[in-house]
């Protein structure tokens, strides 16, 4: 049986590459997480917040920004799921993640600026 779907026939399996064809979807949550990596400054809070957890006051002390420009940072880099927060009295603090992909873009990071991590010595 013809197995070919697409228009032109140019003798390359094809069906086998359509099968595992990621979604729109799929490709739009992966695409949405590298998002987050198009801004300088984001991801440098989000390099930070691979290493330690922090509350913004310090976040923003460390980045030297404004508390609302890190606020801003911190909610894109939340609603994501790459980094996730937690209320302690007064304070809430940020850090990375607990998840596969917040792994995976943090040694990306490192890869990529060729550093090596603080947190393995
Ligand atoms: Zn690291």
């Amino acid at each position: 049986m013809d197995k070919h779907i697409l228009p032109h026939d140019h003798g390359q399996k094809e069906e086998l590459v359509l099968e595992k064809l990621p979604t729109v979807e799929e490709c739009k949550m992966v695409a949405d997480l590298f998002k987050q990596l198009s801004d300088g400054s984001r991801l440098r809070i989000l390099w930070f917040l691979c290493h330690c957890e922090e509350c913004v006051s310090n976040i923003s002390a460390a980045m030297q920004m404004s508390d609302p420009a890190v606020s801003h940072h911190l909610k894109l880099l939340k609603n994501t799921g790459l980094i996730v927060s937690r209320r302690d009295g007064k304070e809430i603090y940020y850090r990375l993640a607990d998840t596969q992909a917040a792994e995976y873009i943090h040694r990306i990071c490192e890869e990529i600026f060729e550093m090596k991590c603080p947190l393995t010595r």
